[in-house]
């Protein structure tokens, strides 16, 4: 008699054709042919054995630097934004899950008198975005605090590796092709907890007053370039204010574009083309963009 292979037991929740509007912070973006949200670490490695072996993935967390085209994402995403969502720390040592919250973690390093974290309170992204960003703020960079990364690849395979096998840069990290981060360490050192809360208060009104937080958009669009800033090339170049569709290059931040209600994706990535062209024409600078986009247009 055959017996048949058992299926694996899987705990997380499969979202078949999902729109990821809802899951990007300038709010565009056709729908992910299916979405998982997995339980934990384990169950996510299960579900990816599960995946043929050319299956197209998308690593989501808040999805603050992304662009989704309108024709949404024909593969599977991952989604860790409140999902792998543990955070320990012990003596320095900040423990922390990919879906947790870069606020979080600068708020509960305060909080455990730590400092070197505080950077990371106005990135409205998680951690694991920060990771594969190197994201940064205020002098802070994440990657300058990272000791060690977990990671898993397609085959559902765990490593954990030291920060100084990955080659960092400005908004850039190299990591192994087909190996995405769960988790990783940080080092910090002692510091004073009202004071770093009181660094804290102070970065996020400065970004009230400095950028446009109110409203939908990805933050930088643009790198800055080596030695100047994109938000002050856009502007020279005559572009604050400058709509295509729903989409305008900020007043307040001209490196923000804004969906000022109904910008589809194609408004943006147009804007996007619009912006680098005439900071081309007028300044000689070709730009690059810090925003990652993803998926097929319509
Ligand atoms: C108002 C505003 C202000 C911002 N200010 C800053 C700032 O000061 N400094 C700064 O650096 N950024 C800033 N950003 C951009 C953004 O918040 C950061 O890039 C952030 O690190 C992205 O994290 P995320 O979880 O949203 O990543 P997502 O946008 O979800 O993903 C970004 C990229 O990382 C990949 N990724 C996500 N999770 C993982 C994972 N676990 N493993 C591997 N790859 C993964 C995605 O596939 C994608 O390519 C700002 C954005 C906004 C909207």
């Amino acid at each position: 008699m055959m017996v048949a292979p058992s299926q694996p037991t899987l705990r997380g929740e499969l979202r078949l054709d999902e729109s990821l509007q809802r899951y990007n912070t300038w709010r565009i973006g056709g729908p992910a042919r299916q979405m998982y949200l997995p339980a934990d670490v384990e169950d996510l490695a299960t579900f990816l054995r599960t995946l043929p072996a050319d299956e197209p993935l998308l690593w989501l967390g808040l999805g603050s630097n992304l662009l989704i085209r309108d024709g949404g994402f024909g593969g599977t995403v991952i989604l860790l934004q409140g999902r792998l969502n543990d955070m320990r720390i012990d003596d320095g040592s900040v423990y922390a899950e990919a879906g947790v919250a870069c606020a979080k973690v600068a708020r509960e390093c305060a909080r455990a008198d730590l400092s070197g974290a505080a950077f990371l309170a106005g990135i409205p992204g998680t951690i694991g975005g920060a990771l594969a960003m190197n994201a940064g703020a205020f002098g802070g960079e994440t990657w300058r605090i990272v000791t060690m990364a977990t990671t898993i690849d397609r085959r559902g395979r765990i490593r954990e590796r030291r920060a100084d096998e990955y080659q960092v840069a400005y908004r850039e990290v190299r990591c192994p092709a087909e190996e995405w981060f769960l988790a990783c360490t940080l080092r910090l050192e002692q510091g004073d907890g009202a004071a770093e809360q009181a660094a804290i208060r102070a970065l996020l009104d400065h970004r009230a007053q400095t950028q446009p937080t109110g409203q939908a958009s990805c933050g930088s669009t643009f790198r800055n370039p080596p030695g100047d800033h994109a938000a002050r090339l856009i502007e020279a170049s005559g572009l604050k204010g400058c709509r295509l569709g729903g989409a305008e290059v900020s007043t307040k931040h001209a490196n923000f574009i804004i969906n000022t209600g109904s910008a589809s994706a194609a408004d943006v990535e147009n804007l996007i083309s619009h912006v680098r062209a005439e900071v081309q024409r007028c300044q000689g600078v070709a730009l690059q963009t810090e925003v990652h986009m993803v998926g097929e247009r319509s």
